[in-house]
Protein backbone atom coordinates (compact mmCIF):
# COMPACT_ATOMS: atom_id res chain seq x y z
CA UNK A 1 0.00 0.00 0.00
CA UNK A 2 1.30 3.22 -1.01
CA UNK A 3 2.27 5.57 2.24
CA UNK A 4 -0.43 7.67 2.97
CA UNK A 5 0.27 11.82 1.65
CA UNK A 6 0.18 13.48 5.46
CA UNK A 7 -0.72 17.28 5.19
CA UNK A 8 1.04 19.59 6.79
CA UNK A 9 -0.20 21.32 10.43
CA UNK A 10 1.14 24.31 12.43
CA UNK A 11 2.23 21.41 14.90
CA UNK A 12 4.66 20.10 12.45
CA UNK A 13 7.79 18.37 14.34
CA UNK A 14 9.87 20.35 15.86
CA UNK A 15 13.08 20.63 13.93
CA UNK A 16 15.32 18.16 14.90
CA UNK A 17 18.89 20.26 14.70
CA UNK A 18 20.86 17.11 15.19
CA UNK A 19 19.67 15.20 12.10
CA UNK A 20 20.01 18.47 9.86
CA UNK A 21 23.70 18.78 10.98
CA UNK A 22 24.30 15.18 10.63
CA UNK A 23 22.80 14.65 7.00
CA UNK A 24 22.95 18.11 5.55
CA UNK A 25 25.30 18.34 2.53
CA UNK A 26 25.32 21.58 0.04
CA UNK A 27 23.78 20.50 -3.23
CA UNK A 28 21.43 22.07 -5.62
CA UNK A 29 17.87 23.85 -4.31
CA UNK A 30 16.08 22.22 -6.94
CA UNK A 31 14.22 25.20 -8.60
CA UNK A 32 14.93 23.75 -11.92
CA UNK A 33 16.49 19.99 -12.80
CA UNK A 34 18.97 19.91 -13.85
CA UNK A 35 19.99 22.67 -12.21
CA UNK A 36 21.62 26.25 -14.02
CA UNK A 37 25.57 24.84 -13.20
CA UNK A 38 24.97 22.23 -16.11
CA UNK A 39 23.72 24.72 -19.14
CA UNK A 40 25.93 25.39 -21.97
CA UNK A 41 26.28 27.83 -24.63
CA UNK A 42 26.09 25.40 -27.93
CA UNK A 43 22.74 26.90 -29.02
CA UNK A 44 22.59 25.33 -31.95
CA UNK A 45 21.95 21.64 -29.92
CA UNK A 46 19.60 24.12 -27.84
CA UNK A 47 17.30 25.00 -30.89
CA UNK A 48 15.56 27.24 -29.74
CA UNK A 49 13.41 28.35 -32.15
CA UNK A 50 12.11 24.36 -32.13
CA UNK A 51 12.01 24.04 -28.39
CA UNK A 52 9.32 27.40 -28.69
CA UNK A 53 7.55 26.06 -31.70
CA UNK A 54 6.59 22.78 -29.65
CA UNK A 55 6.00 24.38 -26.66
CA UNK A 56 3.34 26.42 -28.96
CA UNK A 57 1.85 22.64 -29.74
CA UNK A 58 -0.06 22.79 -26.53
CA UNK A 59 -2.13 26.14 -26.82
CA UNK A 60 -4.06 25.11 -23.21
CA UNK A 61 -0.56 25.53 -21.76
CA UNK A 62 -0.25 28.74 -19.65
CA UNK A 63 2.36 31.61 -19.63
CA UNK A 64 4.67 32.44 -16.94
CA UNK A 65 6.07 36.16 -17.27
CA UNK A 66 9.17 37.27 -16.10
CA UNK A 67 10.81 40.57 -15.81
CA UNK A 68 14.55 41.22 -14.33
CA UNK A 69 14.62 44.83 -13.36
CA UNK A 70 18.09 44.89 -12.27
CA UNK A 71 19.03 48.58 -11.40
CA UNK A 72 19.50 49.26 -7.82
CA UNK A 73 20.41 52.93 -6.22
CA UNK A 74 23.35 51.42 -3.77
CA UNK A 75 24.81 47.54 -2.74
CA UNK A 76 23.81 45.50 0.12
CA UNK A 77 27.25 44.00 0.77
CA UNK A 78 25.26 40.48 1.17
CA UNK A 79 23.74 40.13 -2.61
CA UNK A 80 23.89 37.27 -4.31
CA UNK A 81 21.43 38.66 -7.47
CA UNK A 82 22.49 40.54 -10.57
CA UNK A 83 22.52 44.02 -10.32
CA UNK A 84 23.42 47.08 -11.70
CA UNK A 85 24.31 49.56 -9.28
CA UNK A 86 23.20 53.01 -10.56
CA UNK A 87 21.56 56.52 -9.70
CA UNK A 88 20.97 57.45 -12.93
CA UNK A 89 17.02 56.95 -14.43
CA UNK A 90 17.83 57.35 -17.55
CA UNK A 91 19.57 54.03 -17.78
CA UNK A 92 16.24 52.41 -16.74
CA UNK A 93 14.39 54.42 -19.42
CA UNK A 94 16.99 52.97 -21.75
CA UNK A 95 16.50 49.57 -20.62
CA UNK A 96 13.00 49.43 -21.05
CA UNK A 97 13.51 50.19 -24.54
CA UNK A 98 15.59 47.17 -24.67
CA UNK A 99 12.93 45.18 -23.11
CA UNK A 100 9.93 46.16 -25.69
CA UNK A 101 12.91 45.03 -28.30
CA UNK A 102 12.99 41.62 -26.75
CA UNK A 103 9.01 41.03 -25.73
CA UNK A 104 8.72 41.70 -29.46
CA UNK A 105 10.89 38.95 -30.83
CA UNK A 106 9.67 36.63 -27.83
CA UNK A 107 6.01 37.66 -29.02
CA UNK A 108 6.41 36.99 -32.49
CA UNK A 109 7.45 33.12 -32.09
CA UNK A 110 4.98 32.51 -29.65
CA UNK A 111 1.60 31.61 -29.51
CA UNK A 112 -0.34 34.76 -27.64
CA UNK A 113 -3.78 33.31 -27.12
CA UNK A 114 -2.40 30.95 -24.63
CA UNK A 115 -3.36 32.60 -21.43
CA UNK A 116 -0.97 34.16 -19.03
CA UNK A 117 -1.32 32.56 -15.42
CA UNK A 118 1.70 34.27 -13.69
CA UNK A 119 3.61 37.61 -13.96
CA UNK A 120 6.68 38.61 -11.31
CA UNK A 121 8.87 41.37 -11.64
CA UNK A 122 12.06 40.72 -10.02
CA UNK A 123 15.61 42.00 -9.73
CA UNK A 124 17.06 44.57 -8.83
CA UNK A 125 15.19 46.92 -7.49
CA UNK A 126 11.84 46.50 -9.79
CA UNK A 127 11.03 50.42 -8.13
CA UNK A 128 13.89 51.97 -9.38
CA UNK A 129 11.74 52.39 -12.36
CA UNK A 130 9.34 55.38 -11.94
CA UNK A 131 6.04 55.37 -11.39
CA UNK A 132 5.80 56.36 -15.64
CA UNK A 133 8.06 53.71 -16.44
CA UNK A 134 6.24 51.00 -14.77
CA UNK A 135 3.27 51.76 -16.52
CA UNK A 136 5.28 51.96 -19.96
CA UNK A 137 6.00 48.68 -19.35
CA UNK A 138 2.85 47.06 -18.04
CA UNK A 139 0.62 48.94 -21.17
CA UNK A 140 2.79 46.89 -23.16
CA UNK A 141 2.45 43.72 -21.91
CA UNK A 142 -1.48 43.86 -21.41
CA UNK A 143 -1.20 44.79 -25.02
CA UNK A 144 0.71 41.92 -26.17
CA UNK A 145 -0.33 39.08 -23.85
CA UNK A 146 -3.95 37.78 -22.54
CA UNK A 147 -3.80 37.61 -18.66
CA UNK A 148 -6.39 35.17 -17.06
CA UNK A 149 -8.80 36.52 -14.85
CA UNK A 150 -7.25 34.80 -11.82
CA UNK A 151 -3.26 35.14 -12.87
CA UNK A 152 -0.79 35.48 -10.06
CA UNK A 153 0.70 39.38 -10.72
CA UNK A 154 3.63 40.11 -8.16
CA UNK A 155 6.23 42.31 -7.41
CA UNK A 156 9.30 42.49 -5.91
CA UNK A 157 9.50 45.72 -3.14
CA UNK A 158 12.29 47.43 -1.72
CA UNK A 159 10.89 49.42 1.09
CA UNK A 160 13.23 52.10 0.84
CA UNK A 161 12.67 53.17 -2.61
CA UNK A 162 8.65 52.82 -3.09
CA UNK A 163 6.04 55.71 -3.63
CA UNK A 164 2.52 56.02 -3.20
CA UNK A 165 2.54 56.91 -7.29
CA UNK A 166 4.17 53.64 -7.82
CA UNK A 167 2.09 51.61 -5.86
CA UNK A 168 -1.67 52.97 -7.37
CA UNK A 169 0.38 52.28 -10.91
CA UNK A 170 1.22 48.98 -10.19
CA UNK A 171 -2.32 48.26 -8.54
CA UNK A 172 -4.11 49.48 -11.93
CA UNK A 173 -1.66 47.15 -13.91
CA UNK A 174 -3.24 44.18 -11.61
CA UNK A 175 -0.47 43.49 -9.08
CA UNK A 176 -1.93 41.40 -6.27
CA UNK A 177 0.76 39.70 -4.68
CA UNK A 178 4.42 42.19 -3.22
CA UNK A 179 7.46 40.41 -1.95
CA UNK A 180 9.31 42.73 0.30
CA UNK A 181 13.27 42.32 1.35
CA UNK A 182 13.32 43.00 4.87
CA UNK A 183 16.29 40.77 6.15
CA UNK A 184 16.64 41.79 9.60
CA UNK A 185 15.00 44.74 11.76
CA UNK A 186 18.55 44.72 14.01
CA UNK A 187 19.92 48.23 13.38
CA UNK A 188 23.86 47.23 13.98
CA UNK A 189 22.68 44.22 11.48
CA UNK A 190 21.75 46.59 8.86
CA UNK A 191 24.19 48.79 9.08
CA UNK A 192 26.93 45.99 8.65
CA UNK A 193 25.41 44.54 5.75
CA UNK A 194 25.04 48.38 4.35
CA UNK A 195 21.34 48.13 4.54
CA UNK A 196 19.43 50.77 6.73
CA UNK A 197 15.91 49.90 6.59
CA UNK A 198 13.53 51.35 9.76
CA UNK A 199 11.07 49.45 10.73
CA UNK A 200 8.86 52.28 9.74
CA UNK A 201 10.02 52.01 6.47
CA UNK A 202 8.38 48.41 6.53
CA UNK A 203 4.75 49.37 8.05
CA UNK A 204 4.49 51.91 5.35
CA UNK A 205 5.21 50.21 2.40
CA UNK A 206 2.88 47.39 3.94
CA UNK A 207 0.63 50.29 4.47
CA UNK A 208 0.63 51.55 1.02
CA UNK A 209 0.40 48.15 -0.60
CA UNK A 210 -2.50 46.88 1.41
CA UNK A 211 -4.58 50.41 1.10
CA UNK A 212 -4.31 50.21 -3.22
CA UNK A 213 -5.46 46.57 -2.51
CA UNK A 214 -2.33 44.58 -3.05
CA UNK A 215 -3.40 42.27 0.02
CA UNK A 216 -0.96 39.65 -0.88
CA UNK A 217 1.98 40.12 1.10
CA UNK A 218 5.62 37.76 1.57
CA UNK A 219 8.50 39.20 3.64
CA UNK A 220 12.07 37.87 2.74
CA UNK A 221 14.15 37.61 5.81
CA UNK A 222 17.81 36.19 5.55
CA UNK A 223 19.82 34.49 8.59
CA UNK A 224 23.49 34.08 9.16
CA UNK A 225 24.15 37.33 7.95
CA UNK A 226 27.10 39.49 10.14
CA UNK A 227 26.41 39.79 13.36
CA UNK A 228 22.92 38.25 13.57
CA UNK A 229 22.34 36.40 16.73
CA UNK A 230 19.58 33.93 17.71
CA UNK A 231 18.16 37.12 19.52
CA UNK A 232 18.12 39.77 16.81
CA UNK A 233 16.26 36.70 14.35
CA UNK A 234 14.17 36.56 16.90
CA UNK A 235 13.12 39.59 17.48
CA UNK A 236 12.59 40.45 13.31
CA UNK A 237 10.25 37.30 13.52
CA UNK A 238 8.69 39.45 15.98
CA UNK A 239 8.38 42.55 14.46
CA UNK A 240 7.63 41.40 11.22
CA UNK A 241 4.90 39.07 12.48
CA UNK A 242 3.42 42.34 13.65
CA UNK A 243 2.65 43.52 10.03
CA UNK A 244 0.58 40.16 9.73
CA UNK A 245 2.46 38.48 6.24
CA UNK A 246 1.13 35.87 4.11
CA UNK A 247 4.22 34.36 3.42
CA UNK A 248 7.62 34.26 5.02
CA UNK A 249 11.00 33.18 2.65
CA UNK A 250 13.34 32.92 4.98
CA UNK A 251 16.95 32.46 3.35
CA UNK A 252 20.42 31.33 4.65
CA UNK A 253 22.42 33.77 3.73
CA UNK A 254 25.05 32.34 0.61
CA UNK A 255 28.96 33.60 1.37
CA UNK A 256 30.76 33.03 -1.90
CA UNK A 257 32.98 36.37 -1.75
CA UNK A 258 35.03 34.72 -5.13
CA UNK A 259 31.55 35.12 -7.17
CA UNK A 260 30.36 38.46 -5.30
CA UNK A 261 33.76 40.54 -3.98
CA UNK A 262 31.12 43.10 -1.98
CA UNK A 263 30.72 39.98 0.80
CA UNK A 264 34.51 40.11 1.37
CA UNK A 265 34.31 42.71 3.64
CA UNK A 266 32.23 40.55 6.20
CA UNK A 267 35.69 38.12 6.36
CA UNK A 268 37.56 41.49 7.15
CA UNK A 269 35.43 42.41 9.90
CA UNK A 270 35.21 38.97 11.02
CA UNK A 271 31.42 39.78 12.14
CA UNK A 272 30.26 36.40 10.52
CA UNK A 273 28.35 33.68 12.76
CA UNK A 274 29.35 30.07 12.81
CA UNK A 275 27.73 27.37 10.90
CA UNK A 276 26.20 26.46 14.64
CA UNK A 277 24.96 29.56 15.25
CA UNK A 278 23.43 29.62 11.51
CA UNK A 279 21.75 26.45 12.76
CA UNK A 280 20.41 27.68 15.64
CA UNK A 281 18.99 30.95 14.05
CA UNK A 282 17.02 28.97 11.49
CA UNK A 283 15.96 26.79 14.65
CA UNK A 284 14.62 29.77 16.36
CA UNK A 285 12.95 31.58 13.29
CA UNK A 286 11.37 28.19 12.18
CA UNK A 287 9.87 27.09 16.14
CA UNK A 288 8.57 30.78 16.23
CA UNK A 289 6.89 30.87 12.96
CA UNK A 290 5.33 27.33 13.52
CA UNK A 291 3.57 28.70 16.90
CA UNK A 292 2.56 31.62 15.17
CA UNK A 293 0.79 29.11 12.66
CA UNK A 294 2.18 29.37 9.97
CA UNK A 295 2.53 26.34 7.42
CA UNK A 296 6.17 25.02 6.68
CA UNK A 297 5.94 24.73 2.92
CA UNK A 298 9.78 23.55 2.21
CA UNK A 299 13.08 24.89 2.56
CA UNK A 300 12.69 28.52 3.47
CA UNK A 301 9.00 28.94 2.64
CA UNK A 302 6.34 29.40 5.08
CA UNK A 303 2.68 30.83 4.82
CA UNK A 304 -0.46 31.38 6.60
CA UNK A 305 -2.86 28.05 6.53
CA UNK A 306 -4.87 29.32 3.99
CA UNK A 307 -2.72 31.14 1.74
CA UNK A 308 -3.09 29.20 -1.70
CA UNK A 309 0.51 27.90 -0.88
CA UNK A 310 -0.51 26.28 1.95
CA UNK A 311 -3.50 25.34 0.51
CA UNK A 312 -1.44 23.83 -2.17
CA UNK A 313 0.90 22.33 0.16
CA UNK A 314 -1.97 20.64 1.95
CA UNK A 315 -3.66 19.39 -1.31
CA UNK A 316 -0.42 18.31 -2.85
CA UNK A 317 -0.76 20.41 -5.92
CA UNK A 318 2.48 22.30 -5.20
CA UNK A 319 4.92 23.40 -8.10
CA UNK A 320 8.33 24.54 -8.01
CA UNK A 321 10.16 27.05 -10.25
CA UNK A 322 13.27 29.90 -10.03
CA UNK A 323 10.62 31.73 -8.16
CA UNK A 324 10.54 29.26 -5.24
CA UNK A 325 7.29 27.57 -4.76
CA UNK A 326 3.89 28.34 -6.49
CA UNK A 327 0.65 27.32 -7.24
CA UNK A 328 0.58 27.21 -10.99
CA UNK A 329 0.96 24.23 -12.47
CA UNK A 330 2.39 23.59 -16.03
CA UNK A 331 2.86 26.95 -17.13
CA UNK A 332 5.71 27.81 -19.73
CA UNK A 333 7.84 30.41 -17.80
CA UNK A 334 9.14 32.84 -20.39
CA UNK A 335 11.67 35.60 -18.95
CA UNK A 336 13.10 38.77 -20.29
CA UNK A 337 16.21 40.99 -19.27
CA UNK A 338 19.28 40.53 -18.32
CA UNK A 339 20.48 36.89 -16.25
CA UNK A 340 16.70 35.63 -16.58
CA UNK A 341 15.95 32.35 -17.17
CA UNK A 342 12.77 31.17 -19.41
CA UNK A 343 11.79 27.00 -19.52
CA UNK A 344 9.30 25.30 -21.66
CA UNK A 345 8.57 20.99 -20.96
CA UNK A 346 12.01 20.51 -23.19
CA UNK A 347 14.29 23.00 -22.08
CA UNK A 348 16.00 25.98 -19.95
CA UNK A 349 17.81 28.87 -21.95
CA UNK A 350 19.08 31.78 -20.22
CA UNK A 351 19.91 35.17 -21.44
CA UNK A 352 23.37 36.96 -20.36
CA UNK A 353 24.01 38.39 -17.36
CA UNK A 354 26.42 41.18 -19.00
CA UNK A 355 24.24 44.45 -20.15
CA UNK A 356 26.46 45.05 -22.89
CA UNK A 357 25.47 41.64 -24.21
CA UNK A 358 22.49 41.59 -24.13
CA UNK A 359 22.05 45.10 -25.79
CA UNK A 360 24.47 43.73 -28.62
CA UNK A 361 21.95 40.65 -29.52
CA UNK A 362 18.95 43.05 -29.11
CA UNK A 363 20.63 45.41 -31.52
CA UNK A 364 21.39 42.83 -34.09
CA UNK A 365 17.34 41.75 -33.96
CA UNK A 366 17.96 38.28 -31.95
CA UNK A 367 17.19 37.12 -28.81
CA UNK A 368 19.69 37.38 -26.32
CA UNK A 369 19.72 33.84 -25.07
CA UNK A 370 23.35 33.02 -24.43
CA UNK A 371 23.03 29.32 -22.78
CA UNK A 372 20.74 26.70 -22.11
CA UNK A 373 19.90 23.27 -22.00
CA UNK A 374 17.62 20.60 -23.64
CA UNK A 375 15.77 17.57 -21.70
CA UNK A 376 16.22 14.55 -22.41
CA UNK A 377 14.09 11.56 -21.79
CA UNK A 378 15.92 10.62 -18.69
CA UNK A 379 16.64 14.35 -17.43
CA UNK A 380 12.86 14.64 -17.90
CA UNK A 381 12.15 11.43 -15.97
CA UNK A 382 14.72 12.51 -13.21
CA UNK A 383 12.92 16.42 -13.13
CA UNK A 384 9.75 14.49 -11.99
CA UNK A 385 11.31 12.52 -9.43
CA UNK A 386 12.77 15.38 -7.61
CA UNK A 387 9.95 17.90 -8.29
CA UNK A 388 7.42 14.93 -6.87
CA UNK A 389 9.84 14.97 -3.76
CA UNK A 390 10.37 18.28 -3.58
CA UNK A 391 6.64 19.09 -3.56
CA UNK A 392 4.33 16.55 -2.81
CA UNK A 393 7.10 14.73 -0.07
CA UNK A 394 6.02 11.08 -2.15
CA UNK A 395 6.69 9.17 -5.07
CA UNK A 396 4.07 6.82 -6.22
CA UNK A 397 5.47 3.47 -7.68
CA UNK A 398 2.71 2.23 -9.42
CA UNK A 399 2.12 5.48 -11.29
CA UNK A 400 6.05 5.66 -12.26
CA UNK A 401 6.23 2.13 -13.41
CA UNK A 402 2.49 2.57 -15.49
CA UNK A 403 3.72 5.55 -16.92
CA UNK A 404 7.49 5.03 -18.16
CA UNK A 405 6.61 1.30 -18.59
CA UNK A 406 9.09 0.14 -16.09
CA UNK A 407 9.30 -1.66 -12.58
CA UNK A 408 10.32 1.71 -10.83
CA UNK A 409 11.69 0.20 -8.07
CA UNK A 410 14.13 -1.82 -10.12
CA UNK A 411 14.92 0.55 -12.64
CA UNK A 412 15.58 3.31 -9.79
CA UNK A 413 17.22 0.42 -7.41
CA UNK A 414 20.75 1.98 -6.97
CA UNK A 415 18.80 5.66 -6.11
CA UNK A 416 17.18 3.98 -3.49
CA UNK A 417 19.84 1.56 -1.96
CA UNK A 418 21.52 5.03 -1.45
CA UNK A 419 18.87 6.41 0.48
CA UNK A 420 19.31 3.83 2.90
CA UNK A 421 20.87 5.60 5.65
CA UNK A 422 18.26 7.74 5.78
CA UNK A 423 15.57 4.73 5.90
CA UNK A 424 17.25 3.72 8.86
CA UNK A 425 16.86 7.32 10.91
CA UNK A 426 13.84 7.27 9.94
CA UNK A 427 13.24 10.04 7.40
CA UNK A 428 12.41 8.65 4.73
CA UNK A 429 9.85 5.06 4.22
CA UNK A 430 9.04 3.15 0.95
CA UNK A 431 7.21 -0.23 0.12
CA UNK A 432 6.73 -1.85 -3.39
CA UNK A 433 3.73 0.73 -3.80
CA UNK A 434 5.77 4.45 -2.81
CA UNK A 435 7.91 6.15 -1.20
CA UNK A 436 7.06 9.45 1.28
CA UNK A 437 9.57 11.71 3.16
CA UNK A 438 8.54 11.64 6.83
CA UNK A 439 7.55 14.36 8.88
CA UNK A 440 11.55 14.01 10.27
CA UNK A 441 13.06 14.01 6.75
CA UNK A 442 11.09 17.12 5.49
CA UNK A 443 13.57 19.48 7.11
CA UNK A 444 16.59 17.14 4.76
CA UNK A 445 14.41 16.98 1.50
CA UNK A 446 16.84 18.25 -0.66
CA UNK A 447 18.99 15.62 0.54
CA UNK A 448 16.44 12.72 -0.99
CA UNK A 449 15.88 14.58 -4.14
CA UNK A 450 19.39 14.60 -4.25
CA UNK A 451 19.40 10.83 -4.52
CA UNK A 452 17.87 10.79 -8.01
CA UNK A 453 20.25 13.74 -9.77
CA UNK A 454 21.78 12.13 -12.77
CA UNK A 455 24.27 15.03 -12.20
CA UNK A 456 25.34 14.22 -9.02
CA UNK A 457 25.05 10.42 -9.24
CA UNK A 458 27.69 10.97 -12.07
CA UNK A 459 30.06 12.95 -10.18
CA UNK A 460 29.56 10.02 -7.17
CA UNK A 461 28.41 12.94 -4.92
CA UNK A 462 24.88 11.13 -4.40
CA UNK A 463 26.30 8.30 -2.62
CA UNK A 464 28.07 10.40 -0.31
CA UNK A 465 25.08 9.25 1.68
CA UNK A 466 25.81 5.69 1.64
CA UNK A 467 29.43 6.39 3.77
S1 LIG B 1 18.32 46.06 -3.13
FE1 LIG B 1 18.12 43.85 -3.41
S2 LIG B 1 18.98 43.41 -5.42
FE2 LIG B 1 19.64 45.50 -4.85
S3 LIG B 1 21.68 45.22 -3.95
FE3 LIG B 1 20.17 45.19 -2.26
S4 LIG B 1 19.65 42.98 -2.01
FE4 LIG B 1 20.65 43.21 -4.00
Amino acid sequence: MILPHDPPTGEDAALDLDLIRKYAIPGPRYTSYPPANRFHDRLADLDLDGVIAADNRDPSRPLSLYFHLPFCESRCWYCGCTTIITRRQDWAATYLAELKKEIALVAARIDRSRPVEQLHFGGGTPTFFSAELLQELGDVLHRTFRFAEDAELSIEIDPRVVSAEQVKVLADLGINRASLGIQDTNTEVQQAIHRVQPDELNRKAVDLLRLAGIRDINFDLIYGLPLQTVDTVAQTVKDVLALRPDRLSVFSYAHVPWIKPAQRIFDQRGQMPGPEDKLAMFGVISRALREAGFIDIGLDHFARPDDPLAVARQEGTLQRNFQGYSTRAGASLYAFGISSISSSPDAYWQNPKSLAAYRQALAEGRLPTEKGYRLTAEDKRRRRLIMGIMCDRRLDFKQLSEDWDCDFARTYEAELQSLKPLREEGLVEWDDAGLAITRRGEPLLRVVAMAFDQTLVRKGRAHALTV
